[in-house]
């Protein structure tokens, strides 16, 4: 799976989806095929593309963050990191990359981590003061998010999570992602059985 390439598309009257009429392949990434784990990242990477970006709108900075980011998966292995790393670079490109070190409601920087919470909805960390519900963000997920959110996908491929680290990223990012879009994330369900890195 996995072709880069040159598509000629035609508009039809009335219908929301372009017609495909040619396609050009000018690179095929086989390298995709045969690994289930980095089948699953590439096609999660797409979904998320698919589903956070404005239809029928040119993103040049999200296509050259998903051709690097699907040429390294290609030529590694598939990992969490980096996917970590996508996931953020992907909503900081289309404006919704989160607050982090600062709170999302009033501004103010000295967060205490103990009491940060993350409220998607809001757009990152919240203060105490500006809520008591949302999840408890805790100092070590806020750190490396803050880390992971400042990375080239070169510098992710020398990133290390530990498991639970992972975790709290994966699910704070998640929660994000949610806010943008409707509907279930089937490639997610794919990621999941796959288990090892996700
Ligand atoms: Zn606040």
């Amino acid at each position: 799976m996995g072709a880069e390439g040159e598509a000629a598309l035609r508009e039809r009257a009335g219908a929301d989806l372009l017609l495909l009429e040619d396609f050009d392949v000018q690179e095929a990434r086989l390298g995709l095929a045969g690994d289930m784990g980095k089948t699953a990242h590439a096609a999660y990477a797409l979904e998320l593309c698919d589903r956070l970006c404005p239809p029928r709108h040119a993103e040049p900075a999200v296509f050259d963050w998903l051709r690097e980011f699907l040429m390294r998966l290609e030529a590694g292995r598939a990992s969490a990191e980096r996917l970590r790393v996508f996931e953020l670079g992907l909503l900081g490109r289309l404006g919704f990359g989160p607050a982090l070190d600062r709170c999302a409601v009033c501004g103010r920087s000295d967060l205490c981590d103990e009491k940060a919470r993350w409220y998607p909805e809001q757009g990152g960390v919240l203060c105490a003061s500006c809520t008591q519900r949302g999840d408890i963000l805790t100092a070590a997920t806020r750190r490396a998010l803050t880390g992971l959110a400042g990375m080239s996908l070169a510098e992710a491929e020398k990133a290390s999570l530990d498991r639970e680290t992972n975790a709290g990223c994966r699910r704070a990012i998640l929660g994000l992602v949610r806010t943008h879009i409707a509907g279930p994330l089937r490639s997610l369900d794919f990621i999941e059985k796959m288990g090892g890195d996700r």
